[in-house]
């Protein structure tokens, strides 16, 4: 489990049916599909073990592919069952990947890049200097090794551990679009992974011309980091909305499909002493999301070193979520979960890259003119 994948080998995991049966030339068809429910159904992680394959087809593929897991660097337990993988792969990148346990369900909040390229003031990922795409590969082995670890492999239908998909996770999926809708696709493969897009949730800050075509193109629920109900307020914590203003984003999610037939958006909003948990925040937010099925979670600030923020008080934000509820919007708060390893919203960066941290000057509330 521990083996970093060389370099030299080329993955087999994360290419798409076609790019399989492309690599297998000379080889009947059906052996695609064999290896294909081998490495997503079974959950094998060496060649050796496909037993129904050729032994020289066995050799040819190991000669000059892996299907072995990224390396585990680290793994934490929280005292709320919650786990946290640091996952490092052949280049050295490292990304973090979070299990959460719950009563009904298992998520996975997963990383599509390392770092991020956007510089949302309340998010430790954000101040991560080094940043690339995570390929197709790299993300959909995130989902494979939690499987491994807990041994939730062959796919079930019934009583699995692993039952839901987040895009929480480090950097922003829809600056990565290709390589996530790639691998959402083998996620979602009925003969493999085989996760019900109802099941997988894509969060985005609000990369408005992407939207549309993941609705159209992947189907899964969508969540919108929201955060602000104006533009003077979001764009001083979220500068992406300087590109895409809120005029931009409530539209593109209004036509989102899906939402026409009731499925409801996520909004989620993260609650920040004294700077958008007021009450007339609230109803400029009940104005803002008018007409659009939704649910509005509410995620309590979680501290990060340096960040200036705190977190509203638990009063402000069962006043806040109070309102929200009485204009007829579902508004859960998200409870913090896995605080003590830093596996929470917000709170993930590697490891390696904290050493030689790119500091932030904390959030200068003065100067953004919000008191
Ligand atoms: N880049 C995507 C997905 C990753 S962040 C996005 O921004 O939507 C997942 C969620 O955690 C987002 O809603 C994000 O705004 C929120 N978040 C970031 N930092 C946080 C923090 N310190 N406390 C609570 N939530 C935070
Ligand atoms: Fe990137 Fe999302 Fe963090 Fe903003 S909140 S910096 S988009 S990971």
């Amino acid at each position: 489990m521990d083996s970093v994948p060389s370099l030299e080998l080329k993955p087999l995991i994360g290419l798409s049916k076609d790019q399989l049966l492309a690599i297998l030339v000379g080889v009947p068809k059906f052996r695609a599909t064999q290896i294909w429910n081998w490495i997503y159904f079974q959950g094998v992680a060496s060649f050796d073990q496909m037993t129904n394959l050729p032994k020289d087809l066995r050799e040819k593929l190991k000669e000059n592919y892996s299907i072995e897991r990224p390396q585990i660097s680290n793994h934490q337990k929280s005292m709320d069952g919650t786990q946290k993988w640091l996952l490092k792969f052949p280049d050295g990148q490292e990304i973090e990947t979070v299990f959460i346990p719950e009563d009904s369900r298992g998520t996975l909040c997963v990383s599509s890049q390392v770092g991020c390229t956007l510089t949302c003031k309340f998010c430790h990922t954000g101040t991560q200097l080094l940043v690339r795409n995570l390929t197709a590969a790299e993300i959909v082995a995130q989902v494979m090794v939690a499987r491994d670890l807990l041994e939730d492999w062959p796919t079930k239908t019934e009583n699995r551990k692993l039952t839901n998909i987040v895009f929480m996770g480090m950097g922003e999926p829809l600056y990565n679009y290709e390589n996530v809708a790639q691998a959402l696709k083998i996620i979602m493969d009925e003969d493999g992974l085989w996760f019900s897009k109802k099941r997988i949730t894509l969060s985005t800050s609000g990369v408005v011309p992407m939207i549309e075509q993941c609705g159209k193109e992947l189907g899964v629920n969508l969540a919108i980091s929201l955060h602000a109900p104006n533009d003077d307020l979001r764009t001083k914590i979220i500068p992406l909305n300087n590109k895409y203003p809120l005029k931009e984003l409530i539209d593109v999610c209004r036509n989102y499909p899906g939402t026409e037939k009731g499925q409801r958006i996520t909004f989620e909003y993260v609650m920040l002493k004294d700077v958008n948990d007021s009450e007339s925040h609230a109803r400029e937010l009940i104005r803002l999301i008018k007409g659009i099925p939704s649910k509005i979670n509410l995620i309590p600030f979680n501290p990060w070193p340096g960040s200036g923020f705190e977190r509203s008080t638990s009063a402000r934000i069962k006043e806040f979520s109070a309102l929200l509820e009485k204009a007829g919007y579902a508004s859960p708060i998200r409870r913090p979960r896995g605080e003590d390893i830093l596996a929470a919203c917000g709170q993930l960066k590697s490891e390696s890259k904290r050493v030689v941290k790119h500091k932030r000057d904390p959030f200068d509330f003065e100067k953004a003119n919000i008191s």
